[in-house]
């Protein structure tokens, strides 16, 4: 069962979310900073795990020019923007068709 007395500090955006709080559900957007759910920061948890054993925020992720993704939406997009220090073009506009 979860505490939803206790906050809880956000891996997006790093604001400290103090509690209670009404619901964890994954698909409640319950950070006051960015809006995020618990399945976008389930998957930036499971990101950091798996590229760099840690548990870091999104803003602690180093830039590593060797490491790149690609997206399936304007998220991931913007994921990667953070990664390689906001040097990758924006993201393709799908209404143009080359
Ligand atoms: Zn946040």
């Amino acid at each position: 069962m979860q505490d939803h007395t206790a906050g809880f500090l956000c891996n997006i955006c790093g604001l400290e979310n103090p509690g209670p709080v009404e619901s964890f559900d994954r698909e409640v957007a319950n950070c006051s900073g960015c809006g995020s759910s618990g399945r976008w920061r389930s998957l930036i948890y499971m990101l950091s795990q798996e590229l760099f054993g840690a548990t870091l925020t999104l803003k602690e992720f180093p830039v590593l020019k060797s490491i790149r993704g690609l997206g399936m939406s304007d998220e991931a997009v913007r994921l990667l923007r953070q990664i390689e220090g906001e040097s990758s073009p924006p993201p393709p506009d799908p209404s143009q068709k080359s």
